[in-house]
């Protein structure tokens, strides 16, 4: 745990007793804080209780009479669609708002690191997709090369449940849009932009808010590396502001797919192949066609991203290459899960948007397509340029007749749940093709998370293949 610095004999309320708020809970008391928490759900109240935390209800009149500040969970709005009515009483009687992520940038450096003989470091990566799948790898890498390394943020541990550090220790964050957002604090040493495409917009009012909030992380004191993908525009326009000049290495600019030029440092995939760049020589190759935990274009672009924070940490490429093959994945993203009769099962149940179900769409051929679910925002017509390597579309979903509307030509039967799904899908294929799930829609019509769908995947996937 790391106790919370800063605000010894002071009052703060904890809004949100989900993971991060009761480690904030816990790191804040740690420090010497008097926390007063609150939830709407009592069970998470009394858990509360039970480690002898005081609940306080903080929407009623006065209940801000002394606080310090309010620290509220990422999964309760702090602006739109609209703001909380606890948040909103903390504007009214004048308490900053904050969240655990800024806690954490203040309190996790300590007077005993003057005895360290290297500084620890925090690489933190924000980004529409890959941010999971680049944070633990990174990690992965780190682990392998033996440098002592903690992970967490939205991934692993949540900040404040951390160890404090260890000499030369890196940590490695992975932070969403709702953290970068509301944190009053936030200075990695190390920050990566991974991509940016339409995602939780109601949260942000429209993608403009949605970058300003992941720009957040380049902006409050700014890192002393930022390594910024720049296949979109608003990756250009950051890199460019960020770095002083064309030959500035404060920037690593990434690319999948695009070779970039000029004399700054670059890191970009093309054509399987890895490329490092620096003041206009090539550095380092490496051929990721042959990493199997890192399959597609997509997750080339990770593999860029964690080489760059890698070697931005003093990590020789051959050490970096030998690590990415032994990367197992993550679950849920490009997953193989099955085989039989040549017909290969991949679940890609975190494919909750447009752009990531593209993006795997992308890696496979011969695509039986299990597909639907919530529909986000935006609808689906920027998938349609990129199903041409799907045979026929399977959707499930309690609007499953609906999304299969929204896919035009695409030859589609409409399943309704994942039993149905996968039996349809695999009963058709044939040899060398993929039965692909990867939903371009969130779960929570039919599941309580990717997870949980992802895993009805993998059981109806062994029911039929009989693994
Ligand atoms: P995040 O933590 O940002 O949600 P994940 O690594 O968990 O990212 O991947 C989320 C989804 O996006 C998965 O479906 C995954 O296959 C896909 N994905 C992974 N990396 C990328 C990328 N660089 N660009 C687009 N999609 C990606």
């Amino acid at each position: 745990m790391i106790p919370v610095q800063g605000y010894s004999g002071a009052t703060v309320a904890v809004l949100g007793l989900g993971r991060s708020g009761l480690s904030a809970a816990r790191g804040l008391r740690e420090g010497g804080a008097n926390v007063v928490v609150w939830d709407d759900n009592e069970q998470a109240r009394d858990a509360a209780t039970a480690e002898g935390f005081t609940t306080r209800e903080l929407a009623k009149q006065g209940a801000f009479d002394g606080v310090a500040t309010l620290i509220v969970s990422p999964g309760i709005p702090h602006l739109y669609p609209e703001p909380n009515k606890v948040v909103r009483a903390a504007w009214d009687a004048g308490v900053p708002v904050d969240n655990d992520i800024s806690l954490f940038f203040r309190s996790f450096a300590t007077p005993e690191w003057d005895n360290f003989e290297r500084m620890p470091k925090i690489i933190a990566v924000t980004g529409s997709n890959g941010k999971s799948t680049t944070s633990a790898l990174i990690h992965h890498i780190l682990e392998h090369a033996q440098r002592p390394t903690q992970l967490g943020g939205n991934i692993g541990r949540g900040v404040l449940d951390l160890d404090p550090a260890i000499d030369g220790e890196v940590v490695v964050l992975e932070l969403s849009s709702y953290q970068t957002d509301l944190a009053r604090s936030l200075t990695p040493d190390v920050g990566i932009f991974t991509n940016l495409s339409p995602d939780h917009l109601d949260r942000h009012d429209g993608l403009g808010g949605y970058f300003a909030a992941k720009r957040r992380l380049f902006s409050e004191g700014g890192p002393d590396r930022c390594i910024i993908g720049v296949d979109e525009d608003e990756g250009q326009y950051l890199a460019n502001q960020m770095a002083g000049n064309a030959v500035d290495d404060r920037v690593i600019r990434v690319s999948s797919g695009r070779k970039l030029t000029g004399d700054g440092w670059t890191v970009f995939a093309k054509k399987g192949f890895l490329a490092e760049w620096r003041k206009g020589k090539q550095m380092a190759s490496i051929d990721l066609r042959t990493v199997p935990g890192l399959p597609g274009a997509h997750n080339h672009q990770n593999a860029c991203a964690a080489y760059a924070a890698c070697r931005s940490v003093g990590l020789a490429p051959r050490v970096i290459e030998a690590a990415f093959h032994s990367f197992g994945g993550l679950p849920h993203r490009s997953q193989r899960v099955g085989e039989a009769n040549g017909v290969t099962f991949v679940n890609d149940s975190k494919a909750t948007n447009v752009d990531s179900a593209a993006k795997a769409l992308q890696a496979f051929q011969n695509i039986r397509w299990i597909c639907g679910g919530l529909e986000k925002e935006g609808g689906l017509s920027a998938l349609l340029p990129h199903v041409g390597g799907v045979t026929k579309a399977y959707v499930i979903g309690r609007e499953a007749a609906n999304f299969a509307m929204q896919l035009g030509d695409l030859p589609h039967e409409v399943c309704t749940d994942m039993a149905t799904a996968v039996a349809r899908a695999a009963a058709d294929a044939v040899k060398g093709d993929t039965v692909l799930l990867a939903p371009a829609a969130a779960s929570f019509d039919q599941y309580d998370s990717f997870e949980k769908r992802g895993d009805d995947f993998i059981a109806q996937v062994a029911a039929v293949t009989g693994g």
